[in-house]
């Protein structure tokens, strides 16, 4: 029976997954699974994060390698230029293109440093559009940058934000996953004022499906997003229900996604914290279903 809430929504729309380099064995099998779970529903891409100041480096490069091995969805490496010198980015952008990555999702990434204050490397990239002009001159790659709908942390204005992005996307990237959010509307106004500023790349909605209220908390803290008021008082009380709490999660980010695509939105990208279940309930709802070709790939 068709819910009246999704009925008719026909999976039209364009899916990704984010995932982070496992650091155990037991890390890499549950990477591992949610992958295979989530292949078959046809993801564009999945792209695998790079941690602060290369520290991942490794790591992120074997998941994101085994992911174009052994699957057929498209891989994206996530690749920051803090600490970096260019020519370490080159090398590892190098090691990624020999291993038949063409996509890259080219960040700045944060100071190490408690104060935040990010200093270029003395031989590296001063910004993320540096990053992403450096990186088109070593090859052909398809490029994805960040945006913050809720204006990056040291951004001079929304404005400056903005401008800061389309020199991103000038520089030769083709499209901008945005930071997570909670409101459709904040997405909505920002859609429209990248609009204003003549930008017309693709803004893909980062979801970030909620499970552990406490965690999402501490890291909207650090990235400027709003929790709103509803969203406290709806997991309020289920610390202790996880089952409840996961049902509860899954609601709150399908319905943000129901709104998104009643305002048009066709491109979604899931941050699953290397757990499928959430994001493949949602996309679920969203109407996406497992396809012959995609659940070939995965097995
Ligand atoms: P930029 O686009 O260069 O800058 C971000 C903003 O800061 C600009 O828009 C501008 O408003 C302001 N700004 C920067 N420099 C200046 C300046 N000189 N003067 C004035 N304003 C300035 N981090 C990781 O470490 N690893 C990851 O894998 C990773 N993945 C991410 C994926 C997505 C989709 C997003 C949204 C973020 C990710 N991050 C990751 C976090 C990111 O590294 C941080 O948000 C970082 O602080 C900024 O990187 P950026 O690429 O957005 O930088």
């Amino acid at each position: 029976i068709a819910s009246p809430l999704f009925a008719g929504l026909p999976g039209d729309c364009e899916i990704s997954f984010e995932f982070f380099p496992p650091k155990t064995e037991k890390m890499e099998e549950q990477l591992w699974d949610s992958v295979v779970t989530l292949s078959p529903l046809g993801p564009r891409f999945v792209s695998v994060t790079y941690g602060a100041g290369g520290t991942t480096r490794e790591r992120t490069h074997n998941t994101v390698a085994r992911i174009a091995r052994e699957t057929q969805i498209p891989a994206a490496a996530h690749l920051t230029c803090v600490e970096a010198s260019k020519s370490e980015i080159a090398d590892v952008a190098n090691a990624y293109w020999e291993a038949g990555v063409r996509h890259i999702v080219a960040l700045r990434g944060d100071a190490p440093n408690s104060d935040g204050k990010f200093v270029p490397h003395p031989d590296g990239y001063a910004s993320a559009a540096e990053l992403v002009e450096g990186l088109r001159k070593l090859h052909p790659f398809e490029i994805s940058v960040s945006a913050y709908p809720e204006t990056h942390p040291e951004a001079l204005s929304a404005a400056s934000d903005i401008d800061f992005l389309k020199r991103k996307l000038d520089a030769g990237a083709s499209r901008a996953i945005t930071q997570f959010f909670f409101e459709p509307e904040t997405f909505f106004r920002f859609r429209d004022a990248v609009a204003a500023a003549g930008i017309d790349a693709e803004i893909v909605p980062g979801i970030m499906p909620v499970s552990n209220f406490a965690a999402i908390t501490r890291m909207s803290h650090l990235t400027g997003t709003a929790i709103p008021d509803w969203m406290a008082d709806v997991f309020n009380g289920l610390d202790d229900h996880p089952s409840a709490r996961q049902l509860v999660a899954a609601t709150v980010s399908a319905e943000m996604c129901r709104k998104l695509y009643a305002g048009g939105v066709r491109e979604f990208h899931f941050y699953t914290l290397n757990r499928a279940e959430l994001s493949y309930a949602i996309c679920h709802l969203l109407g996406k279903r497992p396809t012959a070709l995609a659940q070939k790939a995965a097995a």
